[in-house]
């Protein structure tokens, strides 16, 4: 804690008893009769110790010798010295700036003289110390930011790169090993950036953001200098611990327009790191053009959606699902696509993946299965007997404890008989966390629900799961195999799928069908349904009725 005390180093007891008569009211003061002395009590009290008043000619040691010690200590840089002087000598003066002594007050003991320097020299270290971050004593974002203005603005002919620099999982670190670890951690990866950058090129500016998070700007000649910079500051921070692995994320940016506000080039640095966030594996990303613009699109995409599901701009098409015995269709496959009011429709392989990643899916979902009942309720409703539905079931929703009741509350709601739902879940689902997993489908076939597993060959499938997990449909993509004839491995393969999944009594759905050649093989092999643009692409509701009706 930054106590309120004032140092006086003075040998004369007259001059002490002076100086702490005029100074007692306001602050706490602490008497050294020498240099040596005053440093003793500095190193014991820094931290409550907000000025010192420094006399020059002392025994043991003088005035000039403490500055010299004072000066070389990064710690004491917040604490002002004054020094008190008998006659003002203009050589004298400047040693003692030199060796960064902040004011002077002459040893006439005029009180209000005396107690507005000590005041004003205060306030000024306060200024001080908001431009050092106080933990790692570098530049804090602000002066950092002020700096590298600076550099760019003074420097002509030169490339410049802007690093954002952190700690991968600090957060891990900080929860795993205590804050305590986690500030020694941050102090040292200041340490390293500082003599990496005082090495590479002095004029480098650096500082810290916030939390674990370094901003550095470098003049550059080839992007190798660049990666040697960060290569070299991992190294020093791996040094740190033998504990625990440590590992950085670096976002790049360099700067084309020596203009740009710093906060924007720090902005883009930053849009970088994130790529490092999103990959694993991947410690060092540069900005791009074309990063940002996705990155904004998303941010487009997030913007709207609230909006977009509470004005029903998510409509939902059918793909029909053709049985291979009598070549007509049997139900469909419902797939969501994004209305805009501009007519402009987007396909759910640009807005899903965004969804999956901040939840959003899960009420979009909910959004899509619903229309689904309503439906299913208006074709009951009209005298129809309708052919099952099919709809998508992402993987965040079985992780949610309330969703079976969700879905079998809107089911109910809408008095759908649930074998008219069909829940498909992705292949990659059943890798996750197997017994949650089983549970989910258990407890969704008691309520009668029927269960595919989409995509099944496009991930990491596990024959395990078909014997483990009790499951209704196998649904393979040609998309993955190549088109053409029977003969390569892919029609073995699928061949092969086939009669397993007749064997463990499953249906057999294949998806991703465009050419008549499938269609045969397919045949051939005593493949259930078929799901493709061979037979019908993805319609409107109105155009998937018109064909069920003709059916
Ligand atoms: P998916 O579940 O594997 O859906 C099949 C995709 O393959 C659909 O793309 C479909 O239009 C396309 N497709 C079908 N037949 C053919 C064909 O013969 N050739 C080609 N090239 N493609 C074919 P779509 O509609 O763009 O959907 C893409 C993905 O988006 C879906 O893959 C699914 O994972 C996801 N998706 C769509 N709607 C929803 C939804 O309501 N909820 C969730 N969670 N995901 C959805
Ligand atoms: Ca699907
Ligand atoms: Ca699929």
């Amino acid at each position: 804690m930054r106590g309120n005390n004032i140092l006086i180093v003075d040998d004369g007891k007259l001059n002490r008893t002076s100086f702490t008569a005029i100074l007692k009211d306001e602050y706490g003061v602490l008497e050294a009769e020498n240099g040596e002395k005053a440093l003793e009590i500095l190193a014991k009290r820094k931290n409550s110790i907000v000025l010192i008043i420094l006399d020059l000619i002392m025994p043991v040691m003088d005035g000039y010798e403490f500055l010299k010690v004072y000066r070389s200590m990064d710690e004491y840089r917040y604490i002002p010295v004054i020094v008190s002087t008998t006659n003002d000598d203009a050589e004298n003066e400047r040693r003692c700036l030199e060796l960064g002594a902040w004011d002077f007050i002459p040893k006439t003991f005029h009180p209000e003289i005396i107690r507005f320097r000590v005041r004003n020299a205060i306030e000024k270290s306060k200024v001080r110390l908001l431009e050092y971050d106080s933990l790692t004593e570098i530049y804090s974002q602000q002066k950092f930011f002020q700096m590298t203005r600076e550099l760019l603005d003074n420097t002509e002919d030169e490339h410049f790169a802007f690093i954002h620099f952190d700690i991968d999982r600090f957060k891990m670190i900080n929860s795993f090993y205590g804050a305590k670890e986690g500030d020694r951690l941050i102090c040292y990866v200041a340490n390293a950036i500082r003599s990496v950058m005082t090495e590479y090129d002095p004029r480098s500016t650096y500082g810290r953001i916030s939390g674990d998070v370094f901003g550095i700007c470098m003049p550059y000649k080839e992007l190798g200098d660049i990666y040697k910079v960060i290569e070299r500051i991992k190294e020093r921070i791996r040094k740190h611990t033998v504990h625990y692995y440590l590992e950085t994320c670096s976002g790049i940016y360099l700067i084309e327009d020596k203009e740009m506000d710093v906060s924007v080039i720090f902005d883009n640095a930053c849009m970088a790191a994130s790529q490092c966030k999103e990959k694993y594996m991947v410690h060092d990303a540069m900005y791009t053009k074309e990063l940002s613009e996705s990155l904004k699109r998303e941010q487009e995409i997030i913007d709207e959606m609230d909006a977009a599901l509470e004005q029903n701009q998510f409509v939902v098409y059918f793909q029909p699902k053709y049985e291979l015995e009598g070549l007509s269709p049997g139900g469909a496959e419902a797939l969501v696509r994004w209305q805009k009011p501009d007519g402009t429709l987007v396909s759910p392989g640009v807005f899903i993946p965004i969804f999956e990643k901040n939840g959003f899916i899960t009420k979009l979902d909910y959004y899509v299965w619903e229309k689904v009942c309503q439906f299913i309720r208006q074709e009951l409703d009209e005298g129809r007997k309708p052919a099952p539905i099919s709809v998508n079931v992402s993987r965040v929703n079985l992780y949610n404890p309330k969703f079976l009741d969700t879905l079998i509350d809107l089911v109910e709601k809408y008095k759908v008989p649930p074998q008219y739902l069909h829940l498909e879940l992705t292949e990659s689902v059943f890798s996750d966390n197997a017994s949650i997993i089983q549970d989910a489908v258990f407890y969704l076939h008691k309520a009668g629900f029927t269960i595919l597993m989409d995509d099944f060959g496009s991930g990491y499938s596990s024959l395990n799961v078909l014997k483990d997990v009790d499951l209704d449909v196998l649904k393979i993509d040609m998309k993955f195999f190549s088109k053409g004839g029977a003969a390569d491995k892919g029609a073995k393969i699928i061949e092969a799928v086939i009669k397993m999944a007749e064997s463990l009594n499953m249906t057999v759905i294949a998806e991703g069908v465009e050419e008549p050649e499938q269609v045969e093989f397919l045949t051939k092999l005593g493949c259930d349904y078929i799901q493709g643009y061979y037979f019908a692409k993805p319609m409107p509701q109105a155009q998937y009725q018109e064909l069920m009706k003709k059916k």
